[in-house]
C-alpha cells in the first residue's frame, strides 16, 4: 500500500472531521478505527449550539434532522443541597449562537454520519483496524502497525493524526500524555419512561460525583453517572455501583423509579490524564487525545470538531510543503493554546467547583437568584459566549457576594 498524505487514528468526531477537512483539500487520507460503525460511545450525547455550525458544514442537508435529535434549550444544574438553577441558550444577554438551542442524539448516529462525511470526501476508511506500534519517521513517512482481525499490516503516511480519544495510544507512545490529578470514571446507559423530562440537559451533583440526564430523541433519556474515585471506593459489578450512585440523588431516584434501561451500561475513564503538547515529528493530536475535558460541561464534541477545523486549516500548507518536523508543527500547539486557553480555564474552574459541593451549593444559590449570570455561564459552555465574559473579577464577585 503506497503511503498516504495523512493517516488519522480514530474515527470519533475529532478524527472523522479532520479526515473530512483534509480529504476535501485534496490530500490522500486513511481513517482507521478499531471499531466498526455504527458503534456506541459512552457520552452524555449533548451537542452545543455552536458545534452545530461545524456539523451543518460537514453533513448533508437534513442528515441531522433525520436522526431526530432532541432539542435542548439550556442546562439545569442541581447542587448537593437540592438548589437548582437554569441557564438558557437564548439568554438575557446580547450573544446569539449559530443555533438557538443545543441538540442531543445517540453517538452511534452522530459518529456514523461523520464517518460518512469523511468517506464521501474521499477518505479511505479502515474499520476493525487497531493501531499498535508507531514507528520512528523514516524516508519522509511514519509507519503504523495495524491489526485487522487476524491480519497484521503496516499503514504509512507523511502525517499521523492521533484522534484516538482519552487513552490515546498515539499520545502515549510519543510521550505526550501524563497522569492528571482528578480521577473520575463514568457509566452511561439509556432509559425509557424517565419522569418529568424537559427539553433541557440536567446535571445533578453530590459529594461523590454527578449524574447527567438528557433526552436524546426517540423517547430515550441518556443517564450518565460520573464518580469521583478519590472520594468514593467503587468495586464489584458496575450495575451495583451505578444503582448505589443513583440512590444518592433523591430527585433522580424518584424520576427513574418507573424507568426501563434499554441499552447496556458502558464505562469510560479514568479521566486522569493531561497532555503536555499536541505535536511530535510528523504527528499531531486532536480531540480528547489532545486534551480531555471533564464531561460536566459537555464540550468534548465541540472541542473535537473545532480542533479538527483548526488542524485542517493549519496543517494543509505544511503538508503541501512537507514541513512536518516537530519545530514546524509547534505553531499548531501555539494556535491551539490561543484558541482554547479561555475555555480550558473555565473547564478547570468548573471541575474544581463541582468537586467541592459546599462551594457549588453557594454558587448555585447565587446563580438561581441572578439568572442573567446563569445564562452567560451556559452561553460559554454552549461555545458562543466568549470565555472572557465570565473570567472577570466582576463576574466572580457576583457569585461570591
Ligand atoms: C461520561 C461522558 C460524558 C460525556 N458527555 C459529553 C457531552 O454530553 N457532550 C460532549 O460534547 N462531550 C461529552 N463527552 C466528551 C466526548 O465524549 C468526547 O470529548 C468526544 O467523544 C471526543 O471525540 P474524539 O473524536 O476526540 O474521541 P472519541 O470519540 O473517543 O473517538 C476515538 C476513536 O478512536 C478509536 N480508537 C481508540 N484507540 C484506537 C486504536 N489504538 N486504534 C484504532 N482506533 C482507536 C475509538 O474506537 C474511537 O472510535 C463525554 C465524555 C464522557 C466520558
Amino acid at each position: 500500500m503506497p503511503p498516504f498524505d495523512v493517516a488519522v487514528v480514530g474515527a470519533g468526531p475529532g478524527g472523522s472531521a479532520t479526515a473530512a477537512f483534509l480529504a476535501e483539500r485534496g490530500f490522500s487520507v486513511a481513517l482507521l478505527d478499531r471499531a466498526c460503525f455504527p458503534r456506541d460511545k459512552p457520552c452524555a450525547e449533548y451537542v452545543s449550539p455552536e458545534a452545530r455550525r461545524i456539523l451543518d458544514g460537514l453533513l448533508p442537508d437534513g442528515a441531522l434532522a433525520a436522526a431526530d435529535p432532541a432539542e435542548l434549550k439550556g442546562m439545569r444544574i442541581v447542587s448537593a443541597d437540592g438548589t437548582s438553577f437554569e441557564g438558557r441558550f437564548l439568554g438575557s444577554h446580547p450573544y446569539r449562537g449559530y443555533a438557538t438551542h443545543g441538540i442531543a442524539l445517540r453517538r452511534s448516529e452522530l459518529d456514523t454520519a461523520l464517518v460518512e462525511a469523511a468517506t464521501r470526501r474521499g477518505a479511505q476508511l479502515m474499520e476493525r483496524a487497531s493501531v499498535g506500534r508507531i514507528d520512528e519517521p523514516r524516508g519522509g513517512v511514519r509507519a503504523l502497525g495495524v491489526r485487522q482481525g487476524r491480519e497484521r499490516r503496516s499503514v504509512s503516511a507523511r502525517l499521523i493524526v492521533g484522534a484516538d480519544g482519552l487513552h490515546s495510544q498515539v499520545a502515549k507512545q510519543l510521550g505526550l500524555a501524563r497522569r492528571g490529578s482528578v480521577s473520575r470514571v463514568a457509566l452511561v446507559t439509556h432509559a425509557v419512561g424517565v419522569r418529568d423530562m424537559r427539553p433541557i440537559g440536567e446535571m445533578h451533583v453530590c459529594d461523590a460525583g454527578y449524574v447527567g440526564l438528557a433526552p436524546v430523541g426517540h423517547g430515550l433519556t441518556n443517564v450518565s453517572v460520573v464518580v469521583d474515585t478519590s472520594r468514593v471506593t467503587i468495586g464489584g459489578a458496575p450495575v451495583n455501583w451505578f444503582q448505589e450512585m443513583l440512590a444518592r440523588f433523591p430527585e433522580v431516584w424518584r424520576r427513574l423509579e418507573l424507568a426501563t434501561y434499554v441499552t447496556p451500561l458502558r464505562g469510560a475513564g479514568p479521566f486522569a490524564r493531561r497532555t503536555t503538547r499536541a505535536t511530535a515529528e510528523r504527528v499531531a493530536l486532536v480531540g480528547d487525545a489532545a486534551d480531555f475535558c471533564d464531561p460536566f460541561t459537555g464540550e468534548g464534541i465541540f472541542s473535537a470538531l473545532s480542533g479538527a477545523e483548526l488542524l485542517g486549516e493549519h496543517v494543509s500548507s505544511l503538508i503541501e510543503t512537507d514541513q512536518l518536523a516537530q519545530q514546524d508543527l509547534r505553531s499548531y500547539d501555539r494556535v491551539r493554546r490561543r484558541t482554547f486557553r479561555g475555555k480550558w480555564w473555565v473547564e478547570r474552574i468548573i471541575s474544581w467547583v463541582v468537586g467541592r459541593p459546599a462551594v457549588l451549593d453557594h454558587v448555585a444559590r447565587r446563580l438561581r437568584a441572578k439568572p442573567h449570570l446563569a445564562d452567560l455561564l451556559v452561553g460559554v459552555t454552549g461555545d458562543f459566549v466568549p470565555a472572557g465574559k465570565i473570567l472577570r473579577p466582576a463576574y466572580a464577585r457576583q457569585l461570591v457576594w
